[in-house]
């Protein structure tokens, strides 16, 4: 895949995805750089983190100016031909709250959720993006506690051999005997043996080191290796309300297995150009692992991570995502702050180490956001 195929893939609109996978049609007419005006859109992003500073001109939407240029996302690579030939797209204003900001402030409001008189089966969401760094891992703590925070229990399973989850919520992985691995891999494996309770009440984990890389290898020759992990989690499934799965970066058998159990895809996106390329593979993957495996299979929802509202690009990046994904993008958004890093040295979520802060305050919207859906 070349930087041009993501521009044309993000151009033609080839993830539009509204609550369901990315089989909307395609736009006739290839969006080209310089065609096409890009209004941000205002989300209901909580307070800008206190460690942000300057107030950008997040503060006061009437100062989103649309840009008059496409910014610095467009490639170099993607040849453009005269254009006189190219009829400018219309901005599709039905897709809604993508261009509308009170409706996406209105949207951001969910109500508080009922507490629940019984628990599972649960709902299981696969967090996933191929590129590293988009705030997976982090995304997956912190829903994970904001949604126990609501009285919803959570499992937590990392499938990630480098076992980020595991070691961002405190639990020394490399130390066990048995993890996500031993679970998928060798039958005896009781669930009792890899159920770790957290420090976070209501919220378990199923832990990975470094073991899982050779089980990802291990899984090839398995009978029916897609579906390894949901032979897996199936005796838990009544147990919890919720079981997200933090995927490793890559689009290999360990997410394919994710994408087999799970309901809903979660897409971490980091507000930056760079985020975007390599996205419309991840849609083709899920798209073909919906057709193919898993029927039920739709992304739940795309997550913009890391925003720093005082950048023009982060908010270019977003109206590019709003017209892409619609609906599908979370009203919530993730501003990039240096608590997070603090929170993975701790060892803890955001919402218990620093529960007042507007990113904390931000992950429990995105949970009655994942609850209200
Ligand atoms: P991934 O799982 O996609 O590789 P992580 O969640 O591990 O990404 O995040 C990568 C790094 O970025 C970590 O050091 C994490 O603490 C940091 N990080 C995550 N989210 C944010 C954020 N909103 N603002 C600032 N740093 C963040
Ligand atoms: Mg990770």
């Amino acid at each position: 895949m070349t930087d041009s195929d993501d521009a044309v893939w993000m151009a033609a609109g080839g993830a539009r995805v509204e609550g369901s996978l990315a089989t909307a049609a395609r736009y006739e007419t290839p969006m080209l750089p310089g065609t096409e005006q890009v209004t941000p859109a205002v989300h209901a992003v909580p307070d800008a983190p206190a460690d942000q500073s300057p107030a950008g001109p997040d503060q006061n939407p009437a100062a989103l100016a649309p840009p008059t240029a496409p910014g610095p996302v467009s490639p170099a690579a993607d040849p453009a031909p005269p254009a006189a030939d190219v009829a400018p797209r219309p901005i599709d204003n039905s897709v809604a709250g993508s261009l509308s900001p009170s409706l996406r402030a209105t949207r951001g409001r969910d109500p508080e959720p009922a507490p629940l008189a019984s628990h599972g089966p649960a709902t299981v969401l696969a967090m996933c993006n191929q590129k590293g760094g988009v705030g997976k891992t982090t995304s997956t703590i912190n829903l994970g506690a904001a949604l126990a925070g609501y009285g919803r229990r959570v499992l937590l399973v990392d499938l990630d051999p480098q076992g980020a989850l595991s070691a961002g919520l405190g639990i020394a992985s490399h130390e066990l005997d048995h993890t996500i691995y031993n679970l998928m891999l060798e039958p005896s494996t009781q669930l009792t043996d890899v159920l770790v309770p957290t420090g976070i009440e209501g919220v378990d984990l199923i832990p990975a080191n470094i073991d899982l890389s050779a089980g990802e290898v291990q899984l090839i020759n398995e009978v029916g290796r897609e579906h390894t992990l949901t032979r897996a989690l199936k005796p838990l499934l009544h147990a919890y309300d919720y079981i997200l799965i933090d995927c490793q970066p890559s689009l290999g058998l360990l997410t394919i297995n994710a994408l087999t159990c799970a309901q809903g895809v979660i897409i971490p996106l980091a507000a930056e150009w760079f985020s975007l390329r390599g996205v419309h593979l991840l849609v083709d993957t899920i798209e073909k692992v919906q057709a193919r495996i898993n029927p039920d299979l739709a992304v739940a929802g795309v997550l913009v991570t890391m925003y720093d509202g005082r950048t023009v690009h982060s908010r270019e990046v977003v109206g590019m995502l709003d017209q892409r994904f619609g609906d599908t993008v979370y009203d919530t958004i993730i501003s990039r702050t240096v608590k997070f890093p603090e929170t993975t040295v701790a060892g803890e979520p955001i919402t218990s180490y620093a529960p007042t802060h507007p990113a904390a305050q931000a992950y429990r919207a995105l949970a009655r956001e994942v609850i209200a859906r």
